[in-house]
């Protein structure tokens, strides 16, 4: 039997706040009533204010968001385009495999895993595409799988100084919500999410923001789609209703949700708030003397840290015993990374104590599966860093003097 609480660290599922799960608990309603968009009509409102956009549309699909992945590619390329896009973690190798599947020639640009979305390379290729043969980008803006934040503005500088045509792509599942996404700003033309990472909810919608020019875009794209088709959408969505059965419930709890991030807390101080957590986590991290898979510091993610254990250990016994011992779930390492990483995710409904804990936890995890490390180094750099942000506390500095 287990008592207290199961701890929640992985980067999605995240934790649902107590109100949000209460607000999804009421009976059923009719998805055809004269006031149904009361509620829908909000939520497309206010998710354009978490995607900074005014001038393009969003869209909630039910499903996750790979459904979004699908449904942005499916609605505005053609069988045959070429598009360009890199692969740098499981996330984004799995976008490149939607996009082979659904007959795009895909240019890929390869790098280690940890690396960043390639803006140089882009720029060089996007520079030699004189006729404009490259129809998207593709831009995975956080690689969960590594920990690596993206630089979409860079990218669509690049594509604006040789004036090139293609549409932006931009995979936001766990950056929207969580870390600074500008939607309007940085010319995204497709940015897609999902309900269960930064915006706190259970799995089960899949979140799109659309460009006016991708709407266009949408209207001669010849790639085939039916249940995903933007036109059947746009259509009932204007007056608030959707194609086909939604997940009102999902619905209810997106209410709450954004009412949290929106006029609750405030976006900004949300990014803010993720940015310091982020930061001691990392502190904790550096204070075992463990590295990070993010190749560089400037590329850490403010939602997940992956965390490369020494090579003669197993992560999976980190997270075996994290699991078993300490009823604590910390993300694995996907793919080629399994064994070799355990992740922290550190977005969505957190705070200082739950960092604390994850830290506390992953030490005990650590030094049982073998990594040599000081019980309590981790957490008190992160201490210090949430206490006093990182300087040395008073009764420290009474004591070094
Ligand atoms: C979680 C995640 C996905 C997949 O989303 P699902 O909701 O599981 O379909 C895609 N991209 C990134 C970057 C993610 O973190």
């Amino acid at each position: 039997m287990r008592t207290g609480q199961t701890h929640l660290f992985i980067p999605g599922p995240t934790n649902v706040p107590e109100a949000v799960r209460q607000s999804m608990n009421v009976p059923m309603q009719d998805m055809r009533a004269p006031d149904f968009g009361d509620l829908t009509l909000g939520l497309f409102r206010d998710l354009k204010e978490v995607l900074r956009t005014e001038t393009g549309e969003v869209m909630i699909f039910p499903g996750s968001g790979t459904a979004a992945w699908e449904a942005a590619i499916t609605n505005t390329l053609n069988p045959g385009d070429r598009v360009l896009m890199s692969r740098t973690g499981q996330f984004s190798t799995l976008w490149v495999e939607m996009a082979e599947r659904l007959g795009l020639e895909v240019e890929v640009i390869d790098l280690p895993w940890g690396a960043v979305v390639p803006v140089k390379e882009y720029a060089r290729r996007l520079g030699n595409d004189k006729y404009d043969e490259i129809k998207a980008v593709f831009v995975t803006h956080n690689e969960t799988a590594t920990g690596v934040t993206s630089d979409v503005a860079a990218v669509r500088r690049v594509m604006d100084e040789c004036f090139h045509d293609a549409l932006l792509f931009v995979d936001g599942v766990s950056s929207i919500g969580s870390i600074e996404f500008r939607m309007d700003d940085w010319g995204v033309d497709l940015a897609v999410t999902g309900s269960q990472k930064g915006l706190m909810l259970p799995a089960g919608l899949g979140i799109l923001g659309i460009s006016q020019k991708a709407l266009e875009a949408s209207k001669t794209a010849t790639m085939r789609r039916a249940y995903f088709e933007f036109s059947d959408m746009r259509a009932l969505n204007a007056d608030g209703y959707f194609p086909y059965t939604p997940p009102t419930q999902l619905f209810h709890g997106l209410r709450k949700s954004l009412d949290r991030i929106l006029r609750e807390e405030g976006l900004d101080t949300v990014i803010a708030r993720h940015h310091r957590l982020a930061e001691g986590v990392r502190r904790g991290i550096a204070a075992w003397g463990l590295d990070l898979v993010a190749e560089h510091h400037t590329l850490f993610s403010d939602t997940v840290s992956a965390i490369r254990v020494p090579t003669d250990v197993d992560a999976r016994e980190v997270l075996r015993i994290a699991y078993k011992e300490y009823n604590t779930s910390f993300g694995s390492g996907l793919a080629r990374l399994a064994g070799k990483v355990f992740r922290i995710g550190h977005l969505g409904d957190m705070n200082e104590g739950m960092c604390l804990t994850a830290l506390s936890i992953a030490e005990m995890s650590l030094l049982r599966a073998g990594v040599p490390l000081q019980l309590g180094s981790g957490v008190g750099a992160a201490q210090s860093y949430f206490a006093f942000d990182g300087q040395i506390a008073p009764a420290m500095r009474v004591a070094a003097e």
